[in-house]
């Protein structure tokens, strides 16, 4: 009988020859505790020796698999010379019938057990020249005695476990033998189309190539689609689950506010913003709840969307609410959002009585009397729009009738948050748009929001300049930096200063903006009118700090991150980013993305040495392009997709060959054949979805699987 997945994690590799207690343990220790983990610890790589060479016939320069003999082996330490701390070396010779030459490994000093003289192994490695002999080092070495003409796995290798790939080996062989047939939950004439291998042969191929240099190829193509698939199955199951078991409202959008609201714009929109409110009406008019990710860069004018949004709802008698991640960008954005709603009055024209739109904030910082008023003013339908942090979704605030939800820069909005919303939405569930300017390569968002429909504003408003980026890493360059902002506030613009980053703590952040403060309003940037700002300064004096500047006031703004998000003062020309390279490239970009927002030519200075290879690369890449999406490639390859995929712990583990990055293709199709299984009358086959069901985490499959 075939054999499931779930039937092999179900099996503890103990049941396995040669794996008692004490290797039971250390496979453990490596996240392999069942035939299964052990089957889907893949190679990492192959060793082709059935090109396998003499040692005479080897040029330097080429990758080489070679099986020599060990002649002589021995270590010394190296630098440093007594005691610890020295790295060790271990040197030795090895022949063929052919020749000999010298391996030589580094920090590896149990090499000379491993290898003692008489030991025949292979060495894979670059053939180098040391003063006329040939030499490998650190050479991959497999010890396993005769695979000559064959692809041979090699397994990422435990050393600290001591587990070796020659034991990998052993265990999968017999795994691989005990288990069978395993079950293909893929229709057939699905793999024919996708010209993929059945699972049995990929699962073999993958760990056991034989002779054939492109199995695994073969085999790899199988298995990374059936890893993508399983999650975009996850994805799109649930995507149809919460249209099936919620309510949303039914937004009307015969209203005259939206479009009072664009007339009174000193701008007209984008074609971009145009196409994108069109996208998110037709959701509102929908009842199925909407669940949208809005994607802009830095400055594309997300803003004017999420208010046109929030005006759909309120022209139809429901309520609006933003939330922000922090209280700082909660505050920014209502002043920034009165201000565009100023002039507007809830009531349609001829109505016998309308009244100003009433736009509350609502932190956890709003003093508890006012507090009181504003949630006695939500719950009677009074306030059209809250504007707040995660302090909306707390149990005393009871939203009228809560119709659309702007949830920014959020990158975790979950299915508990959801849960809260259906609850403030009395039972049905209010539409949500979801924006974020941190820039997500495509398909990576599609697989992490699956569920989400997606928008893009990739059209920035007209008249932008592109902003001029300098990384300026010596004393004479920065000496040129605050020349130019000397210059520039002289032609009447201003300026941001953002101080040092401080992860570990916000009180030695303040003193590091404190003290920058001090050093340039008494050095270079003395006569100059400089405001500071950081997250300790009481409300109502950053308040009062953001004004001065907005209004031209202050001439520059030293701020801790702060400002990061946000702030908009077209008039504003020069960022300068002290030690830049502690930034990531996204709060590089956004910080960037607070200059060149009027018609004025402007400019990034990004100080500092960079202190890391990756820091380099990030300020490198911030030289190179503006645009966020280049950005958010590099910053991906850098970081890897483990940080994208976040809190998908189950999901991301999943992901053992597949790569967001580089399968992207295979993303598109697994996602698009999701679509169609979910769709297809009887759903995806039932092994299907006993296989998605293995990797979901028991909250996701109680949502996904209850009813
Ligand atoms: P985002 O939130 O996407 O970074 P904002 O909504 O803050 O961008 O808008 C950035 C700037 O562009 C603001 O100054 C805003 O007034 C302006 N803006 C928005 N839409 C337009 C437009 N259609 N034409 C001109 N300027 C616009
Ligand atoms: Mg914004």
């Amino acid at each position: 009988m075939a054999r499931t997945l779930r039937f092999l994690s179900g099996i503890p590799v103990s049941e396995l020859k040669g794996v008692g207690p004490a290797r039971a343990k250390a496979l453990a220790s490596v996240g392999i505790e069942t035939v299964f983990d052990l089957l889907t610890h893949y190679p990492r790589r192959y060793i082709d020796r059935t090109k396998e060479a003499r040692i005479a016939d080897l040029h330097v320069g080429e990758v080489a698999s070679v099986l020599a003999r060990v002649d002589r082996i021995s270590s010394r330490r190296l630098g440093g010379g007594r005691g610890r701390g020295g790295r060790v070396m271990v040197e030795a010779s090895v022949s063929d019938s052919s020749g000999r030459m010298k391996i030589t490994f580094f920090n590896q000093a149990w090499r000379e057990q491993q290898l003692t003289p008489g030991t025949e192994a292979v060495f894979w490695g670059k053939l180098e020249d040391f003063r006329g002999t040939k030499q490998l080092t650190n050479p991959v070495v497999d010890l396993v005695g005769d695979q000559t003409g064959q692809v041979v796995p090699v397994y990422p290798q435990s050393e600290k476990a001591r587990i070796t790939t020659q034991d990998v080996r052993r265990w999968v062989d017999e795994a691989l033998r005990r288990a069978g047939d395993l079950v293909d939950p893929v229709p057939e004439p699905l793999l024919d189309r996708l010209d993929l291998v059945d699972r049995t042969a990929a699962m073999r191929m993958v760990h056991a190539p034989g002779d054939s240099v492109g199995a695994y190829v073969v085999a790899r193509k199988r298995l990374i689609f059936d890893e993508l698939l399983r999650l975009q199955l996850a994805l799109v199951l649930r995507k149809r689950q919460v249209e099936r078991t919620t309510v949303g409202v039914t937004h009307e959008l015969a209203g005259a506010l939206v479009g009072r609201f664009h007339d009174a714009l000193p701008y007209p929109l984008t074609g971009a913003q145009r196409r994108v409110i069109a996208e998110i009406e037709a959701d509102l008019a929908d009842p199925v709840p909407m669940h949208r990710l809005l994607q802009g860069d830095v400055g594309a004018g997300k803003t004017v969307v999420a208010v046109s949004a929030m005006l759909v709802a309120v022209q139809g008698g429901h309520q609006g609410a933003l939330m922000a991640p922090t209280e700082v960008l909660a505050e920014q954005h209502a002043l920034g959002i009165r201000e565009l709603l100023a002039d507007l009055r809830v009531g349609d024209e001829g109505a016998l009585f309308d009244r100003p739109l009433r736009v509350e904030l609502l932190t956890n910082r709003v003093p508890a009397g006012e507090r009181r008023k504003i949630t006695e003013g939500l719950a009677a339908g009074e306030v059209d729009i809250a504007i707040g942090t995660h302090a909306l979704l707390s149990a005393d605030v009871d939203f009228a009738s809560l119709g659309v939800v702007v949830v920014d820069e959020q990158h975790r909005f979950g299915v508990e948050q959801r849960a809260a919303l259906r609850d403030k939405g009395r039972g049905t569930v209010p539409d949500v748009l979801v924006m974020t300017a941190t820039p997500i390569p495509r398909t990576a968002a599609m697989t992490v929001y699956g569920d989400l429909d997606v928008s893009v504003l990739d059209e920035l408003p007209p008249g932008r300049t592109p902003i001029e980026t300098t990384w300026a890493r010596t004393e004479a360059e920065q000496a040129q930096v605050w020349e130019q902002v000397r210059a520039e506030v002289a032609a009447g613009r201003q300026a941001y200063v953002v101080s040092p980053l401080v992860e570990e703590s916000e009180k030695l952040e303040v003193s590091s903006a404190t003290e920058t403060y001090e050093q340039l309003s008494h050095g270079e940037l003395a006569g100059l009118r400089l405001g500071l700002l950081h997250g300790r300064v009481p409300p109502a004096e950053k308040e009062a700090t953001m004004r001065q500047f907005r209004e031209g006031r202050l001439d520059v703004l030293v701020a801790t991150t702060v400002i990061e998000v946000g702030v908009d003062v077209p008039n504003a020309t020069v960022m300068v980013v002290l030690d830049a390279d502690r930034f990531g490239i996204a709060q590089l970009h956004q910080l960037r993305g607070r200059v060149g927002r009027g018609a004025h030519r402007s400019y990034c200075h990004l100080l500092g040495e960079g202190a890391t290879d990756d820091g380099e690369r990030r300020l490198e890449a911030m030289v190179e392009t503006t645009d966020g999406f280049v950005l958010a490639e590099v910053d991906l390859d850098l970081r890897g997709e483990g940080t994208i995929l976040g809190a998908r712990q189950k999901g991301r583990n999943d992901l053992k060959l597949a790569s967001l990055r580089d399968d992207r293709e295979v993303v598109d199709t697994a996602r698009a054949i999701a679509f169609e299984l979910v769709d297809a009358p009887g759903g995806p086959p039932d092994a299907l979805v006993d296989e998605v069901r293995l990797f979901l985490d028991e909250d996701e499959e109680a949502f996904l699987f209850k009813s």
